[in-house]
């Protein structure tokens, strides 16, 4: 049974939330929108962290240097260089400001058929390359109709984690996202604390206390500046993905503000 949760452990930690832009904003629509935010930074009570899209990465890097807006990708290939047209590699993303990695997004694993062994070899290069890996795990609503959430979320984080140390997941972020949620209507407070307890269950299970303490477990689906308060006075929801409230700066804005 589980005895605490990242935040009553680390009371210093800070909200995490994660911009994901999808294939949302050209280069200089990036640069527009991290000055603006920076512009907020040093009063939002948040680590503020945005998944840009690849061409975009370069110029957010830029404008988030010298704020604590940390700038990240989107997906990532799981090899580290060699004839592979069409892929990104980790080494790539570092020198251009990559701090982190989303993988294993439902998008990417439903219309680009992404595996979870395919997600676990991304997790490795990232881990591998030095670049935090927020590993997107959730549940379709027919898999949650017939009671097997829980069941899910494990089953996608065994895969996905396999053969990886405690050690090795020492910056890993897990991002709960409910694929009936997406887009649609975010999951009640209650109903994303329990998914989030299983999780966190699951990593003490099977990687030890101080793992399951360490990483931060944030929510994401329909997540806007009306919610995100009681989302994150839940226990063991430490943060939040947002999709389609990330795209407008003032809302953004009114968001990670609370
Ligand atoms: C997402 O797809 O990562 C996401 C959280 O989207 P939205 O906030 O738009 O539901």
């Amino acid at each position: 049974m589980i005895i605490g949760s990242y935040k009553k452990n680390m009371v210093e930690k800070k909200a995490v939330i994660i911009a994901n832009w999808k294939m949302h904003k050209t280069s200089r629509e990036a640069d527009d929108f991290v000055r603006k935010l920076a512009s907020h930074a040093r009063s939002i009570p948040a680590q503020v962290m945005i998944a840009a899209p690849f061409t975009a990465i370069a110029a957010a890097s830029m404008a988030a240097s010298g704020t604590n807006v940390l700038i990240g990708a989107q997906n990532m290939s799981p090899f580290a260089e060699g004839p592979y047209t069409g892929e990104v590699s980790a080494r790539m993303l570092r020198e251009i400001g990559v701090r982190f990695v989303l993988l294993g997004h439902s998008e990417r694993r439903r219309l680009f058929f992404e595996t979870n062994e395919t997600i676990r070899q991304k997790v490795e290069r990232a881990v591998v390359e030095g670049i935090q890996p927020v590993l997107c795990i959730g549940e379709t609503l027919e898999e949650r109709e017939s009671g097997k959430t829980g069941q899910v979320l494990t089953e996608q984080m065994r895969a996905c984690l396999e053969g990886l140390s405690s050690e090795d997941l020492r910056t890993l972020v897990i991002a709960y996202e409910p694929i009936w949620a997406i887009g649609k209507v975010a999951a009640t407070p209650e109903a994303a604390e329990a998914a989030h307890l299983d999780c966190r269950q699951f990593l003490q299970e099977k990687w030890g206390e101080e793992t399951a303490l360490q990483t931060p477990i944030l929510y994401g689906g329909s997540v806007n500046p009306k919610n995100i308060k009681e989302l994150l006075k839940q226990p063991n929801i430490d943060g939040a993905l947002v999709g389609h409230a990330s795209l407008d700066v003032e809302t953004f804005v009114q968001l990670i503000k609370g």
